[in-house]
């Protein structure tokens, strides 16, 4: 493998709010448990307990859905005044929600500063998956897609990022009792990163709340019901395979580095070949099985039939399925969907080939919740993405 390379400069613009505000109380949600070991002790908590308190505190929020440190009922009064004193067990405030006609809720999540970001949560026969954002907006510009045409980026917080499954939890009503029977049907079985940002350029804060969300005495979901997508931020994905270890998508989309470099302009940094050999890698590295492609079916412009034997040509010897995303269109998007006929055609072409081929059914489209219509609405209603362009040529001095 060639060395590794730096990451898009891109990232040091992006800013993450501390976990420590400078005056105040600690938020205990998205600390790992070392981070919450440490902050136990630094408030007073004596060392020879503080494992012990991290593993109650830790069951309390994260088992049980409990933020309210005075119903943590095995803790001793006084010390639950400390914990009141020092700590907040914060996460973000559910400003709206939106269900669609098929059941898909949107909802609008309100985090530090202000700032919004969208979180999706689909239903379906067997399974429940919660789309969940990892930063507000995205810095990568990918021509296709809503969220790169918002300006607004910044990292969120390891915190805002578990913090969006426990607020869809408490939407559900699923927090479990103490002492009932396990339920292991959930209707929030299975977590993808596939909301508004690119999960790899906040790598830090998303293994963390990914680390809490399979915790064992936590929300416990296991890694195979996680899924990262990334638009290809190659030197973080073997780290991605290593320090997380829940399955992989990459947002593929084109068979040609020229289209790919249009589509997903990353490819100008990371290009096909690059990012197909740190995928080759994965499965290996995370002891998982198969990668999924997400390709975005873009009518004339990477959904022809030659695509799709370039397509299963250059994934040969990657255990692969190919998820086919028809476009979702947006106000002003340049794009349009490929016909259905069209979809189909390029699907069995891939399915002889010997890979699955799911077409994914766009969901909660009516409420602009399918894949790649997020956006905060603030930001939504003002700008289009020329706007924005051209602002940004300009100096971007913003609205
Ligand atoms: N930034 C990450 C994850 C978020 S996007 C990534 O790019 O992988 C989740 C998926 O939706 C990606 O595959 C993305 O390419 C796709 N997508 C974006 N905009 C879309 C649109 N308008 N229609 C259909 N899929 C879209
Ligand atoms: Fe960002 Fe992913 Fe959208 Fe590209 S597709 S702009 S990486 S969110």
């Amino acid at each position: 493998m060639s060395a590794p390379q730096p990451i898009a400069p891109i990232t040091q613009d992006v800013l993450t709010v501390p976990r420590k505000l400078p005056e105040g109380p600690v938020n205990l949600v998205g600390l790992t448990r070392a981070a919450m070991l440490d902050a136990l002790i630094a408030a007073g908590t004596p060392e020879k307990q503080a494992k012990m308190r991290v593993n109650q505190v830790w069951q309390w929020i994260y088992q049980w859905g409990v933020r309210d440190f005075s119903a943590m009922t095995n803790l001793a009064k006084p010390y639950r005044a400390l914990l009141a004193e020092n700590f907040t067990v914060a996460i973000p405030e559910m400003v709206s929600k939106q269900v669609s006609t098929d059941g898909t809720r949107k909802y609008l999540a309100r985090i530090a500063g202000g700032h919004e970001v969208e979180v999706v949560y689909i239903p379906e026969e067997d399974r429940g998956t919660l789309c969940v954002s990892s930063q507000v907006g995205c810095t990568l510009t990918c021509s296709f897609c809503h969220t790169g045409t918002q300006k607004l980026v910044r990292n969120l917080t390891a915190g805002e990022i578990v913090g969006q499954i426990m607020m869809v939890r408490d939407d559900l009503n699923e927090w479990p009792t103490p002492g009932a029977p396990k339920d292991e049907t959930r209707l929030l079985s299975n977590i993808v990163l596939m909301g508004m940002g690119e999960p790899l350029y906040n790598f830090d804060n998303v293994r963390d709340a990914m680390k809490i969300a399979m915790d064992p005495e936590g929300i416990q979901l296991s890694r195979r019901r996680i899924t990262l997508s990334t638009s290809g931020v190659v030197p973080e994905i073997a780290r991605a395979a290593e320090e997380i270890g829940c399955l992989l998508a990459v947002s593929f989309h084109a068979t040609t580095n020229e289209t790919r470099d249009k589509l997903v302009p990353i490819n100008k940094r990371w290009n096909i070949e690059t990012l197909l050999n740190a995928l080759r890698e994965y499965p290996k590295l995370s002891n998982s099985e198969r990668i999924t492609f997400e390709y975005v079916m873009l009518k004339d412009v990477n959904d022809s039939d030659e695509d799709a034997r370039r397509l299963v040509h250059l994934i040969q010897g990657i255990p692969a399925k190919i998820n086919l995303i028809p476009f979702n269109e947006w106000p002003g998007a340049p794009y349009k969907r490929s016909s259905n006929n069209r979809i189909r055609a390029f699907a069995d072409i891939i399915y002889k080939a010997g890979y699955a081929s799911p077409i994914r059914t766009p969901r909660g489209e009516d409420i602009m919740a399918a894949c790649g219509q997020l956006k905060s609405a603030t930001e939504r209603a003002r700008k289009s993405k020329a706007q924005i362009e051209a602002e940004a040529g300009l100096g971007g001095s913003g609205n």
